[in-house]
């Protein structure tokens, strides 16, 4: 720990031990003396510089091999950097959204001034130059450089490699431990990393980060700075060489600013690109093996133009090629492809829904050498606090997506007609029509056979045979134990509901009633049906139960013998549509209104409402 670092965690202890005088007596006494001193105390509220000073870490700064709260002299810009005048960054504790509003987002897209669209007439105005150079000089080079040098193997392998180093400069440095803190490093590997990343040629980790920040935060809106919204060559390149059309989204960096590696890489950008982009490439190939033509125009253009491309493709192609088994509600997507052009960042949607878990790829199989790099400095011990999201919590992403996609294939389908559209008909007259076409009644529903009879599996005798009962005992088990299909297409062909949903006896019509119509087209259900009719049973000595018809209910209603694998099987088979089914665990808690009203409508002597029920009933005595 440095020095520095220490004294500053030593003046926060004082403030926290020092209210307690007996403590003092355990304390070193170097620290002792520390607390002892008025200047210490009274440090802690003297000037902004002092305050930051005495900050307490927090848990993110605790673990920063670079934590450094205060500028240091290596902060400061110089050379190239102090001449084309470079600032530092200063370190703050005040996050940059800490005064956001709750509307940020709408608020800001509907009331900020877009600049006007760009077109053929405005174009040369619009174009940020320096990534205009940067972006079509270094190509131009490449393909220069190919037509008219010598190949040389070695120099292709130290491109290749160079390639991968300044890639992962990217991919395991910018992108996962400083945009996404998914682990820690120590203070090597983050000058390592930001070294390469400095050789990718894109902009310091504090402007990369920032950026980046604000498009996971404001993905696919107005504020992302590469919308994929916006189209792929926009997201691609487009947003660099273009002047934005609007201020990007707010992001906090202020953890950033606080890590000396982050500060000095900035202040030196300008230095460390000529130097990681450019030099470094070309010496190594020229003093290795004396090509330094090959170096400067394979290792440094040909491999920087390949790298930033490389990179730029998480922004376009991974928001634009494959599929999204994690979640559809943005863009990005998950490829092979795109993962093998950017050293494994091509599992974007699994990225952008868990983009704090240090890989891109959670199966082993998938191509993602940046996790794997990062697994490596995790195991000499360079990198630490690996983060992964729980397992359990990727699976339900995946879980969710796969019922999205069962409930589309659902909508795609055509289903039997609810009991709710269906009419009901007397026993009696599903008996008189079944003389006219192949009607059968099975589980309380009525089918017409009439086109079927003659494809049935079992022979179109049975189904003859059938025609005019309740074949609900036979269908289930009875005579043959159907399958799920034979559920699904004996669904289909209902026509209708009998009433009573099966041969009640008492419900069949006398001579007298003979005149009054039993066909109804209420919407009732067969099972309300039912209850109902149970309940309206006029006596007893009418109730005479026909021994043949084993479907058939008593006054106190038995399950018939069919009907408990009824209702099993319609569980596993499709023979009510999942709308009807939700529709029905949906009202299951019955709200009854009008039991509150009758309190007050009670008759006073005789404390009954008008139906004559009692006030015992909803609980209150006489
Ligand atoms: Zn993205
Ligand atoms: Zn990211």
């Amino acid at each position: 720990m440095p020095a520095r670092r220490a004294e500053n965690l030593l003046i926060h202890d004082a403030h926290v031990l020092g209210r307690s005088s007996s403590l003092r007596v355990f304390l070193h006494p170097a620290r002792h003396s520390l607390l002892s001193s008025p200047l210490a105390m009274s440090s802690a509220v003297a000037t902004p510089a002092q305050e930051l000073n005495q900050r307490r870490p927090s848990p993110v700064d605790k673990l920063d091999a670079a934590y450094s709260p205060l500028p240091q002299k290596s902060d400061k810009a110089t050379g190239l950097d102090a001449a084309v005048g470079v600032s530092s960054i200063k370190p703050t504790d005040v996050p940059s959204d800490s005064k956001i509003p709750d509307n940020y987002v709408s608020y800001t897209i509907a009331n900020q001034k877009y600049l006007p669209p760009v077109t053929w007439k405005n174009l040369l105005q619009n174009i940020q130059w320096i990534s205009f150079l940067v972006l079509t000089v270094t190509p131009s080079l490449a393909i220069y450089g190919i037509c008219t040098t010598d190949w040389n193997t070695k120099t292709a392998i130290w491109s290749v490699i160079y390639y991968f180093i300044t890639g992962l400069g990217i991919t395991a440095g910018y992108h996962r431990l400083w945009a996404h803190r998914s682990y820690n490093a120590n203070a090597p590997l983050q000058y390592f990393l930001a070294l390469a990343g400095a050789g990718a040629v894109e902009g310091s980790i504090k402007w990369w980060s920032r950026g980046h920040r604000a498009h996971h935060r404001y993905t696919d809106t107005k504020l992302d700075p590469y919308s994929a919204h916006e189209g792929f060559w926009h997201s691609h390149v487009g947003w660099m060489i273009i002047k934005p059309r609007g201020k990007i989204g707010v992001a906090d960096i202020s953890d950033l600013t606080r890590n000396k590696v982050v500060r000095w890489q900035h202040v030196n950008y300008l230095s460390l690109i000529f130097l990681m982009g450019w030099i470094v490439p070309t010496v190594v190939a020229g003093l290795g093996w004396g090509d330094w033509r090959g170096g400067f125009f394979f290792a440094g253009a040909a491999r920087l133009c390949f790298v930033h491309h490389s990179t730029f493709c998480v922004n376009s192609l991974a928001h634009w090629l494959g599929e999204q088994p994690f979640d559809n509600k943005h863009t990005p997507r998950d490829h092979f492809i795109t993962a093998l052009c950017t050293v494994g960042e091509g599992y974007h949607n699994f990225h952008h829904q868990f983009p704090q878990d240090f890989r891109n790829a959670v199966k082993w199989h998938q191509y993602d050498p940046t996790k794997w790099f990062i697994s490596i400095m995790h195991s000499i011990g360079a990198a630490t606090h690996l983060k992964r999201f729980p397992d359990n919590e990727i699976k339900k992403g995946q879980y969710t997506m796969k019922l999205q996609e069962l409930q589309e294939q659902s909508e795609k389908l055509k289903w039997p007609k609810s009991s709710s559209e269906l009419p009901v008909i007397s026993w009696d007259d599903f008996k008189a029509e079944a003389k006219e076409r192949s009607l059968v009644a099975i589980h309380g529903f009525i089918h017409d056979c009439s086109s079927f009879a003659e494809d049935h599996p079992g022979g179109a005798h049975l189904i003859k045979r059938a025609i005019g009962t309740d074949a609900t005992t036979a269908f289930f088990g009875g005579v043959y134990d159907h399958s799920n299909a034979a559920h699904n297409l004996l669904a289909m062909m209902r026509v209708g509901i009998i009433d009573g949903g099966m041969e009640v006896e008492s419900l069949k019509r006398r001579p007298a009633e003979s005149a009054a119509s039993s066909v109804t087209n209420s919407p009732v259900s067969s099972a309300s049906a039912s209850s109902v009719d149970v309940a309206s049973l006029p006596d007893q000595d009418d109730f005479l139960l026909d021994q043949t018809q084993l479907n058939s209910q008593g006054p106190k209603p038995a399950a018939p013998f069919g009907q408990p694998q009824a209702q099993r099987a319609d569980k596993f088979t499709l023979s009510v549509p999942p709308s009807e089914r939700y529709r029905i665990v949906r009202t299951v808690p019955e709200i009854r209104p009008g039991l509150l009203n009758r309190v007050h409508t009670l008759d006073k002597v005789t404390r009954a409402d008008a139906d004559g029920e009692v006030a015992e009933f909803i609980g209150e005595k006489a």
